[in-house]
């Protein structure tokens, strides 16, 4: 009997997919079956070998997200390769630290074009491609600071804010039209995003301190989560957020 979980013969989209987060969502959506168009702003070799040594195939493209006509590229290669896109990751991201009172125009806006404005764009873009074939899974990468005001990162926590407004209007167009939307909201993972955060000792540890499950999120925690919101094991969710945080907003 297949698994509900399965993902055999589907093709998946995904951000930011050559390390971190979006590399391990990428081999885990692989390892349910999935092939991959992986993109990043510079080369996903390692991911692509990790998929391919699955059995699934990884096309990549790479394109800078922060520019318009760099989306269009993507959507217009995904589609090119004449299959449907069945799954939508919006994972890549990135994040500035500086005090409100003297954060540089520059930086607002260089966070807000990668963590905002290209999730609205390829929501858009690959969302019209899904209601074209009535079906579509759409899974956007938020944040702790989707909730909490954060510190010294005031655009990152604006854009993830906004990546649930994205999720949460998207789901309520779109629920009836088959295209399901919703978003994972990671705790705090070891990757290069959190490195300072790591680095520095008392921040750590009260990161830690109020982590219920006492460890970093691994980039593997996310494997199953990413799995099941792409799947027909959630074909009655949509528009929620799932913390996979080991416990912090509860704590
Ligand atoms: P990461 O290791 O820094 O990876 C970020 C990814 O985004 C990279 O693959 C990067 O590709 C891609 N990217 C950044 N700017 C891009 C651009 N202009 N065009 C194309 N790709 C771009 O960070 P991560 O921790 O895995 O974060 C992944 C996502 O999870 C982000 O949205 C982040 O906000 C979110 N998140 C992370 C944590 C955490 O604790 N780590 C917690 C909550 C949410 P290139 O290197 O090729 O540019």
């Amino acid at each position: 009997m297949k698994s509900s979980f399965s993902l055999d013969g589907k093709l998946a989209l995904v951000t930011g997919s050559g390390k971190g987060l979006g590399q391990a969502m990428s081999v885990g959506l692989a390892e349910a079956g999935a092939d991959i168009i992986g993109v990043g702003s510079s080369d996903t070799n390692e991911t692509k070998s990790l998929v391919e040594e699955i059995g699934c195939k990884y096309y990549e493209i790479i394109a800078d997200l922060s520019i318009d006509a760099e989306i269009f590229r993507v959507v217009r290669e995904s589609l090119r390769l004449d299959r449907k896109v069945d799954i939508l990751v919006n994972n890549a991201g990135i994040i500035r630290r500086e005090e409100a009172e003297n954060f540089p125009d520059k930086d607002w806006h260089a966070v807000i074009d990668v963590n905002q404005h290209a999730v609205f764009k390829l929501c858009k873009e690959i969302g019209k491609h899904m209601l074209e074939n009535g079906e579509g899974r759409i899974i956007n990468i938020a944040s702790m600071l989707s909730f909490q005001g954060g510190n010294r990162v005031l655009p990152y926590t604006a854009s993830k804010h906004a990546v649930v407004g994205i999720t949460k209007s998207l789901a309520n167009e779109w629920a009836s039209k088959g295209v399901n939307v919703n978003a994972i909201a990671p705790g705090y993972f070891a990757t290069a995003n959190t490195a300072p955060l790591r680095a520095d000792e008392k921040r750590s540890a009260s990161i830690l301190a109020r982590i219920p499950k006492n460890h970093w999120g691994k980039p593997e925690d996310l494997k199953g989560p990413v799995v099941f919101l792409a799947s027909e094991a959630s074909s009655y969710v949509t528009g929620h957020i799932l913390c996979v945080d080991g416990g912090w907003m509860s704590s």
